[in-house]
């Protein structure tokens, strides 16, 4: 029996940082090199940016068709961000997982701990730590994407953002694109090994202690 065919549960991976520590960046190498891996898309009442494209980068909903999402159960997590709601849809992700693929969430704190409390076992979760204060500032001026205020409300929430970093099972400094990566990817393939995460190959080694 080859490793592949062990029939293997998939797992939730989660980043979270400050706007501006690179995760973004990171999520989207992660998904090009890794074809066993999905991202899960949020849907948000805030507007698109320049570039976002709606049902790829987030789904850009209404506050009223986000709050029926909330009442029908829609989501697996939800909560407020810079005075915008995001939450995650629940069927794609269980599907994804069912099929024994792994899924990408770029979601905060406030949904890393949702999530925790429902799905123990199935989360693997990563705290991306930006090298300083400083560069965390200029990579949110070089996205210039944001108003000055919207950049001023986002440095005000890094605090809070960072001094969550102990509920995460992994620290991940991003001083290096490609060391990051390098880390990231090592955390997958520890995280893809576990026995939970092996339903099939823990089902093939009571068969081999049967055997004689
Ligand atoms: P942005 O507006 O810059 O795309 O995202 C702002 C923040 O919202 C980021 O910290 C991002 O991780 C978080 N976020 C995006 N989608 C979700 C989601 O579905 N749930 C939660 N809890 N946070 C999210």
């Amino acid at each position: 029996m080859s490793n592949e065919t062990i029939q293997r549960r998939g797992l939730m991976l989660v980043l979270s940082s400050p706007s501006g520590a690179g995760k973004t960046t990171l999520s989207r190498r992660l998904l090009q090199s890794d074809p066993g891996i999905v991202m899960s898309v949020s849907a948000t009442t805030r507007q698109p940016r320049p570039n976002e494209i709606d049902g790829q980068d987030y789904f850009f909903v209404t506050p009223e068709k986000f709050d029926t999402m909330v009442a029908d159960g829609e989501f697996l997590e939800h909560a407020v961000v810079f005075g915008h709601k995001y939450g995650t849809p629940r069927t794609p992700v269980m599907k994804a997982l069912e099929q024994g693929k792994d899924v990408l969430f770029d979601i905060d704190w406030q949904g890393t701990q949702q999530l925790k409390q429902q799905v123990r076992d199935d989360l693997a979760s990563v705290f991306v730590v930006p090298p300083s204060k400083a560069e965390l500032e200029r990579r949110l001026r070089i996205r210039a994407q944001d108003s000055e205020e919207v950049v001023r409300q986002r440095m005000a929430k890094a605090s809070d953002e960072l001094s969550h970093w102990a509920e995460y099972d992994y620290l991940l400094m991003n001083d290096d694109i490609q060391h990051a990566m390098g880390k990231l990817e090592e955390i997958l393939r520890v995280e893809r090994s576990r026995r939970a995460r092996q339903p099939g190959l823990a089902k093939f080694v009571q068969k081999l202690m049967r055997e004689d």
